[in-house]
């Protein structure tokens, strides 16, 4: 591939040469004016001069004005000062040799100078091409996996290089990712043919190259810039650096998704632990109670009933853990379907006391419910189930006479529902824990019948909805629970 150092000449490039070449003509005709009408001093000491100003204008542009200033020497020496003088006539075949030494030592000195300069020029370009791909480096390494990573490398390179368009080919995903002000479209073609056999493609009239990227000497996609033309090593460099990125994530999802699939068998299994764990207590006691029904010990009728109603509260208790378990399976899977509706959070928690009604029998329940709060759009059902495990937890963790309060209230951007109770409270630490899957006091593990799945339903689901869950110590002893479900919430599809 060519050398991409070459600069193309712009209308403003040949104003500036016009320029240059005018300094030129009128730095030789201020010599010739100053020895030709101010001082006369020997043809030697003129030709030093012209010579002087030849070499400066070489060491100072480049190779077209320095030549342009020595054949402007030679003609003004000649034609002033070497006799007979106003000719272009030359007598003495000695002032010929002179004459062409001259021009021979200005041509060699400004061509010197050029490649010089030149060399200069390639050295500046190449390092600032290679602190362009140390920024690039540097950006591919903090890329956000969870992003379009294509996308993101594209948008890196063109800004970082100032391209008019990078288009990269993930051949993996089948994905071409573009970046800047044009689209390049046109060069699809290329690219597809870049990454499938390897080939290299560059058109220094539109700055547009097109190159394979390998890993391991696979092609494993294609990288399309517009608007500079990069040397070799920079663009090969380049196309190392996006192999990696991309190497580096897909290495990345893959490690993610078998630490999902890691997560999702400890969950399982932690899941079966807590339902058989659950199941055990009111097993055991169903099965005390039919057996002294079926062995006919129990003669009294009121003690039957009392046996019937125990084999039935264990019933239910055991028919809750199920529905707890599948609704716990079904959000940790994200596969919570929002059935959005406009509902009165008063009428939710009305109906939920009414579903409750036997759980709080004997129990002073108190409605704290403000008038006037706007209808929300939410999944009915389900928070419903976010709010009855508040209560359920209110109810379970503190003792009867201590009461259980339940409150509503518009905080501006949303509703907030609160469960109060007096129970134990939740020490400091252990405030954010008890949200996660299976997560229990130490102290409630023993005495108190539970999984530790409630908290978490409840949070998947309101956060399902945009909202989030809250507790806080009360003041007097035991806890506030709170769900917070925004007005407008972001994210969630309605
Ligand atoms: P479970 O009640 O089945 O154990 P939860 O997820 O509902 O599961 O609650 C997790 C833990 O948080 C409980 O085990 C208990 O230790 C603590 N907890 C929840 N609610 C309360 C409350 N109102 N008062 C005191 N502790 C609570």
């Amino acid at each position: 591939m060519a050398n991409g150092f070459k600069s193309k000449f712009s209308a403003g490039g040949f104003i500036g040469l016009f320029l240059r070449i005018l300094a030129v003509s009128a730095t030789i005709a201020g010599i010739t004016y100053f020895y030709f009408n101010v001082i006369h001093v020997n043809a030697t000491t003129i030709a030093l001069s012209y010579l002087l100003a030849v070499l400066i204008c070489a060491a100072r542009w480049g190779l077209v004005e320095s030549i342009t200033a020595s054949v402007l020497a030679v003609l003004c020496f000649n034609f002033f000062f070497l006799p007979p003088v106003i000719t272009f006539t030359v007598a003495d075949p000695q002032n010929w040799v002179a004459l062409f030494a001259f021009l021979a030592a200005s041509i060699i000195a400004s061509q010197l100078s050029a490649r010089g300069k030149r060399r200069t020029q390639e050295a500046l370009a190449r390092q600032s091409e290679m602190e362009k791909l140390y920024a690039v480096s540097r950006a591919i390494l903090l890329i956000d996996p969870s992003q379009n990573v294509g996308k993101q490398m594209a948008k890196q390179i063109a800004e970082t290089f100032d391209l008019r368009a990078v288009a990269l080919l993930d051949r993996a995903k089948r994905e071409i990712s573009r970046a800047g002000p044009e689209d390049l479209a046109e060069i699809d073609d290329k690219l597809r043919e870049a990454a499938i056999q390897g080939t290299s493609f560059e058109d220094a009239k539109e700055r547009t190259m097109v190159t394979a990227i390998r890993l391991g000497g696979e092609p494993i996609g294609s990288l399309a810039i517009s608007g500079t033309l990069l040397s070799d090593t920079a663009l090969q460099a380049l196309c190392n650096l996006v192999a990696v990125g991309l190497e580096k994530t897909r290495a990345e999802q893959v490690a993610s998704q078998a630490e999902a699939a890691r997560q999702s068998q400890e969950f399982k299994s932690t899941l079966l632990d807590a339902i058989a764990h659950e199941f055990n207590t009111p097993l055991a006691t169903i099965k005390t109670a039919t057996t002294s029904i079926i062995s006919e010990i129990v003669e009294n009728p009121g003690d039957l009933k009392d046996l019937l109603r125990v084999v039935d509260e264990e019933a239910d208790r055991l028919e809750r853990v199920v529905a707890d378990a599948l609704q716990l399976a079904r959000v940790d899977a994200g596969r919570v379907q929002l059935n959005l509706e406009p509902h009165s959070i008063d009428q939710i928690v009305h109906s939920l006391c009414e579903e409750m009604r036997s759980m709080t029998e004997g129990r002073s329940v108190a409605l704290v419910l403000a008038d006037g709060l706007p209808l929300v759009r939410i999944d009915g059902e389900l928070i419903k189930l976010a709010i009855r495990q508040l209560i359920d937890n209110a109810l379970k963790y503190s003792s009867p006479p201590a009461p259980v309060e339940i409150s509503n209230r518009s905080d501006g951007e949303g509703l907030v529902i609160s469960v109060g109770d007096r129970g134990p409270g939740i020490p400091e630490p252990e405030r954010a824990r008890i949200f996660e899957k299976f997560y229990r006091l130490a102290d409630d593990r023993s005495r108190v019948p539970g999984t530790g799945m409630g908290l978490a339903i409840a949070r998947q689901i309101v956060e399902a909805h945009g909202g989030h869950m809250s507790v806080e110590s009360r003041e007097g002893g035991g806890s506030i629970f709170s769900i917070f479900i925004p007005f407008n919430p972001k994210g969630v599809s309605r």
